[in-house]
């Protein structure tokens, strides 16, 4: 047996027990029949009945603090949530642009070492130009330098063909002059064979002539004549 009824009595009559604190009280101090007790399944002392509606009242209130609290809390962490996923949305956006910016800095560099390889070739290129350059000019130089001592020589040939065609011109001015006294040698020899023809011939026709002027003197005359005039 629990505590008994709040009148301190002893037990007596009708007792009904209480559910919830187990306490026995007297039908009358709660004015309850037993008529009435038959007809319900539980039964409540007042201050369990007091405590319960206080109980569940609180719960009520707790529970819509609850639900007010839950409510609050859902918006503000929507709201925390909404700014995370544009906080989220704007790194995705920056972090793609910094790809896209480390792909064009990644591209410019290709191009530039791609230059700079063509460039390095050029260099190669040209040197190899320059030391064949070089390789003609040292080339060219000796070609140079044999061409001068031709022309040297030939300077030098060019003086002795020179003396020479003085010389010969010289020599053809003493053959001309030669050639005049030769000429003049032989007209005057030809006049002197003349003369000595002419002599002969006068020689001739005198003994002709004295020959001939024994035999008949007519033709030996008409023939000297022809001879003079020849
Ligand atoms: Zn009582
Ligand atoms: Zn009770």
């Amino acid at each position: 047996m629990g505590k008994h009824c709040f009148c301190l009595d002893r037990d007596k009559g009708f007792m009904i027990c209480c559910d919830l604190c187990k306490r026995w009280f007297h039908g009358e101090c709660v004015q309850i029949t037993l008529k009435k007790a038959k007809m319900v399944d539980h039964w409540n002392c007042i201050w369990c009945s007091q405590s319960k509606q206080a109980e569940e009242s609180l719960i009520e209130k707790f529970t819509r603090d609850m639900e007010r609290f839950k409510s609050q809390v859902k918006a503000e962490m929507l709201l925390e949530l909404q700014v995370m996923k544009d906080q989220i949305l704007t790194d995705k956006t920056s972090e793609q642009q910094q790809i896209s910016e480390l792909e064009k800095l990644k591209k410019e560099n290709d191009l530039i070492q791609l230059n700079l390889t063509h460039l390095q070739e050029l260099v190669a290129l040209k040197e190899v130009m320059i030391s064949d350059l070089q390789r003609e000019k040292e080339e060219s130089q000796i070609v140079i330098a044999g061409l001068k001592t031709e022309l040297e020589n030939l300077k030098k040939e060019n003086k002795q063909v020179a003396l020479k065609q003085t010389m010969i011109d010289n020599l053809q001015r003493e053959r001309e002059k030669a050639q005049v006294e030769i000429e003049k040698l032989l007209r005057e020899n030809t006049m002197k064979l003349v003369l000595k023809e002419q002599t002969k011939n006068k020689k001739t026709c005198l003994a002709k002539k004295s020959r001939l002027s024994l035999s008949s003197s007519q033709p030996t005359i008409k023939r000297y004549i022809d001879d003079d005039s020849d």
